[in-house]
């Protein structure tokens, strides 16, 4: 199983880069222009990074500097009360169309926990099983839109700490049970990002990244957990600096056949207040020494 693991030492082919690990120091312009310096060859941009450049303008960046888009950040956060439900569907058809545009292999989704914090303006809400049964229905309206317009959804399961927040999927197994019920295909419309520091602690990762198999694993993000964490946001560590197994874990991800991109997304006050160039120095330097 070993043997198949990418050797990431001298070889930065299957890197992403994740646009919020430096969307403190420069706009989307910027940060393509040092994907180029560092010779990084996939971007993730974020929406709100996208809308601030204009989607055609950021589009044409991107494909002028031959960067590939293996996804795009975000949609989600479904879960919403009767008065915002309707915006959340366009938001999401609308996060769909702009990651076609940018030729996204697919688009994030964080599904959202519970209603006033997901859509704010909705009226409150103790029921994470609700919320949970409102997400399935959700996915399951946007994903032949998503077929349609030719975009993958990747269902990211979040860390439990933010089940309230941002998302109520928070186990890789969760989230393929989501995939299995919806998307019985098994074309893989519908798939999984795999993010380190979200699933880590699971002790049936493992098993659960078996069983996704090539076809749902859309995406593997790393970044690395810190001890003591000050922040559950943006408290991440670059990778080497805590305490995740990540070659392991990516063992486990190339064994069930992904080879695709190894993303690195890494929200850190920390590494915010570096320069641009400093802190992607030190992620690719991670990527070859510690992933
Ligand atoms: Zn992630």
């Amino acid at each position: 199983m070993e043997a198949a693991v990418r050797d990431f030492t001298t070889d930065q082919s299957c890197m992403a880069l994740n646009t919020v690990t430096v969307r403190k120091q420069g706009d989307l312009q910027a940060i393509i222009d040092a994907c180029l310096r560092h010779k990084i060859p996939a971007i993730v941009p974020w929406r709100e990074q996208v809308a601030e450049l204009g989607l055609r303008t950021a589009s044409r960046a991107i494909e002028r500097a031959g960067l590939v888009v293996p996804g795009y950040c975000r949609g989600g956060m479904m879960v919403a009360d009767e008065s915002r439900l309707g915006e959340a569907r366009d938001d999401n058809r609308r996060a769909v169309d702009e990651a076609a545009e940018l030729g996204a292999k697919c688009l994030v989704l964080v599904v959202g926990g519970l209603p006033q914090f997901s859509r704010p303006g909705s009226a409150p809400s103790k029921d994470i099983g609700a919320a949970r049964a409102l997400v399935a229905d959700e996915i399951a309206r946007l994903l032949p839109y998503a077929v349609k317009c030719g975009v993958r959804l990747a269902l990211e399961p979040l860390h439990p700490v933010h089940a309230a927040n941002r998302a109520c999927v928070n186990t890789l197994g969760q989230a393929l049970d989501l995939c299995d019920a919806i998307d019985q295909t098994g074309q893989g419309g519908l798939g999984v990002a795999v993010d380190v520091y979200h699933t880590w602690w699971d002790p049936d990762l493992a098993n659960q990244i078996a069983r996704a198999g090539a076809a749902r694993l859309h995406a593997f993000h790393v970044c690395d957990w810190l001890v003591p964490t000050r922040h559950p946001l943006t408290d991440r560590g670059m990778m080497g600096d805590g305490v995740i197994d990540i070659p392991r874990i990516r063992g486990w991800v190339e064994s069930a056949g992904y080879q695709g991109f190894c993303e690195v997304e890494i929200l850190s006050d920390v590494w915010w207040a570096r320069s641009m160039d400093d802190t992607l120095h030190a992620c690719v330097r991670a990527m070859r020494e510690a992933v």
